[in-house]
């Protein structure tokens, strides 16, 4: 056995891999087959291939810059090797007449085929080739694949492979056992597909995939038993509040809220913290169920703590509910950053004593400084626009028991996505949009007409209507974005004369902010030219008419809540996408979507489909996916059977739950808290 120098030690804990458990389920990437050799005449273009040579020329060039050029054949032909990093050593193994195999993509250059930076073996002229396929695994720089491989040999010998499944749960599903599939994957066996092995198809991908599933669904049933027995204060009430409050709406909740409510109010009659995510594409009013969710706190004597995650979010939030709840003798109290300092103090004095029930405010709710009197509930909007941290923190601040929590987001997580990303998560959908709401419509115009949509939009500002006019998304600098808003406006105002046109930008200070949404609200700006500060949440039901320049340059999500900002009144609402071409292909196939399709579901499936499950939200929150092998959406069939498998585990043999948790969890289980 060796002994690990410092750096490789250091190396394999950066990647992770500081014990023997982790080493052994650190699988390949992908493979090469090193079992053939090509001759160099008969390689293609992109196609990795092996060939031996003898080496006939190696010279040092230094123009235009330093680097190995080499020259060898075959009995086929020739080829030029080309390195622009290489030590002494490597100069030895090329030196001319020695014999070696190569691997990497032979590619036609100008002086003939060639390959650069192709991977060297020095080879005798009966050195045997390798049977089976060459592992090769993900790493890092300062880690070259040969000590990868050798440390993982190593653990190979050293650790225990016992399958932590019995073996009638392995027939079920009729899985490999865990040894093998462990020694196929870093040893394939020879004549193994490379492409079975390469797109994970193959029977030990298969069983792995299971067992790295198996272990998240276990993880994610003990968290929900732990919560289960955390405390936390029973929010029952009469509903006397509740039904004053209904009373008063000028509208009847639709079935989805009733429903979702229902699921709410029970959860929070439990003696256990509720910890939902209420979702609903734009519009769908989440707001009121999240309100009637505070007054059952305030009702059962808590405190209710709702939280946004921008300024202008809050402010409309803390309007609503001031509204809301005022005319029934409920003090909401605000909170946010820019508050001057002795009215900041004013509110936490408030809020400690308990003297208003319910708080509105941005992430300063969470601050250190902040306490509460008894927080029973806190609500957090936009949810996945926080950090898993500051989600934490707010639950944090209810002193022993821990607070109920209600979580809302408008994106729309398909439903294992949700269930896998966030630990122990309960969902309500709010899958109906209120009564009398016209689709908005739609148009895609190129940026060439953008005269003519000014027009239009003057027109139809004079006859009454309100208008969102999005400036573009400028991701190399914010202030050319600022600067591009400040433009517009100015242009804007001096094409609708007799119109008002607004600003609002993210740069404002909040309370200039709120002044222009509040004059927008009333009705006496018509126009508003915004950046995407509107792009969350903002609820403003006169405003029927949106255009989004440059609309190419938007996520597909993005494009989705800022049309959710039109349609919100019954009068008939539309959306231009204003687009410069020429298109690229994923740019094309976004507005193709946005424009075909107004539920926020099938926007969310299309969207996956083009980025994949990696970049949506909450993986890229708790900063790694969880999932290293299986794929949710590719692998959705093994999922359900992992999940089933887990109930029957914890059921069944709670210890080998706890042994293939241990296997596969080791040191990662801070993932699962998001
Ligand atoms: P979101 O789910 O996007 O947060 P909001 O809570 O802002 O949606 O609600 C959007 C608009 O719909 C608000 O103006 C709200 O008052 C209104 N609304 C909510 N529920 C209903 C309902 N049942 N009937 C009619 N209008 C409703
Ligand atoms: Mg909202």
């Amino acid at each position: 056995m060796s002994t690990r120098s410092e750096a490789l030690a250091a190396a394999l804990e950066k990647l992770g891999l500081g014990s023997d458990g982790a080493l052994v389920l650190h699988f390949p990437l992908r493979y090469e087959d090193e079992t053939r050799l090509t001759p160099v005449a008969q390689a293609r273009a992109g196609v990795p291939v092996q060939v031996e040579v003898e080496v006939t020329q190696a010279e040092v060039k230094l123009r235009p810059r330093r680097q190995l050029v080499v020259t060898a054949a075959d009995d086929s032909g020739t080829v030029s090797l080309r390195f622009f990093n290489f030590y002494p050593s490597q100069q030895k193994q090329l030196a001319p007449g020695r014999r070696v195999r190569l691997f990497g993509d032979i590619n036609p250059g100008f002086f003939g085929a060639e390959m650069l930076h192709p991977r060297v073996r020095s080879a005798g002229a009966d050195t045997p080739l390798p049977d089976r396929l060459t592992p090769v695994y993900p790493t890092t720089a300062g880690l070259s694949q040969a000590s990868l491989r050798r440390a993982i040999e190593e653990a190979l010998q050293r650790v225990s492979l016992d399958d932590s499944l019995p073996a009638a749960l392995r027939s079920r599903h009729a899985l490999v056992p865990f040894a093998d599939a462990v020694h196929a994957l870093h040893h394939p066996r020879p004549g193994e597909s490379l492409r079975d092995l390469d797109e994970r198809l193959a029977p030990a991908w298969r069983r792995i995939k299971f067992d790295e599933l198996l272990a998240q669904q276990i993880s994610l049933k003990r968290a929900h038993d732990a919560r289960r027995s955390r405390d936390a204060p029973v929010l029952a009430t009469e509903g006397e509040l509740l039904a004053r409050f209904a009373g008063g709406l000028p509208f009847a909740l639709t079935g989805a809220q009733r429903r979702a409510w229902a699921e709410i109010r029970a959860d929070l009659a439990q003696h256990w913290p509720m910890q939902r995510l209420l979702q609903g594409d734009v519009g769908s009013g989440k707001t009121v169920v999240a309100a009637l969710a505070c007054l059952q706190a305030v009702e059962s004597g808590h405190q209710a703590a709702f939280m946004a995650p921008t300024e202008i979010l809050a402010e409309q939030h803390y309007r609503k509910l001031a509204a809301w709840f005022e005319p029934l003798g409920i003090r909401v109290a605000w909170l946010s950053g820019s508050l001057k300092a002795r009215d900041k103090r004013a509110m936490k004095a408030l809020i400690a004593s308990g003297e208003a029930p319910v708080v509105v405010g941005t992430h300063a709710l969470i601050e250190d400084a902040v306490s509460f009197d008894r927080l029973g509930l806190a609500v957090v909007d936009e949810q996945h626009r926080f950090g898993v941290r500051q989600r934490l923190a707010l639950r944090a601040k209810a002193g022993g028991a821990s607070p109920h929590q209600l979580m809302m987001s408008a994106t729309p997580i398909p439903r294992t996505l949700a269930m896998s990303y966030y630990a122990d998560l309960d969902v309500s959908v709010i899958d109906e949009l209120p009564p009398g709401r016209t689709p908005v419509l739609t148009k895609l115009i190129s940026a060439t007409r953008r005269d003519q949509v000014v027009e239009r939009v003057r027109d139809a500002c004079a006859g009454g209507a309100q208008a969102y006019w999005v400036c573009p998304l400028i991701e190399e600098s914010e202030t050319l974005q600022l600067q591009t808003a400040i433009d517009t406006h100015t242009q804007l105002a001096a094409a609708c004369e007799g119109l008002t046109v607004g600003l609002v930008h993210g740069r404002m200070k909040p309370d200039e902010k709120a002044a222009v949404m509040a004059a927008f609200v009333a009705g006496d700006v018509q126009l508003l030219v915004a950046t995407t500060v509107i792009e969350v949440g903002v609820d403003v039901p006169n405003a029927s008419l949106m255009v989004i320049e440059h609309a190419e340059r938007f996520g597909l999500s993005q494009l989705h809540q800022l049309r959710g900002r039109v349609g919100r009144g019954t009068a008939e609402s539309a959306c231009v996408l204003l687009y410069e071409g020429p298109l690229s292909q994923t740019a094309r196939e976004r507005l193709r979507v946005i424009h075909a399709y107004t539920d926020g579901f099938m926007i969310a499936a299309e969207d996956l489909k083009l980025r994949g499950p990696g970049e949506f939200i909450g993986a890229r929150q708790s900063g790694q996916p969880l999932l290293r092998f299986a794929d949710l959406v590719l692998d959705e069939a093994l999922v359900e059977l992992a999940r089933e498998a887990a109930d029957t585990l914890l059921r069944e043999d709670a210890a080998a739950a706890d042994r293939h948790l241990a296997r596969w969890l080791a040191g990662r289980e801070e993932l699962l808290k998001a």
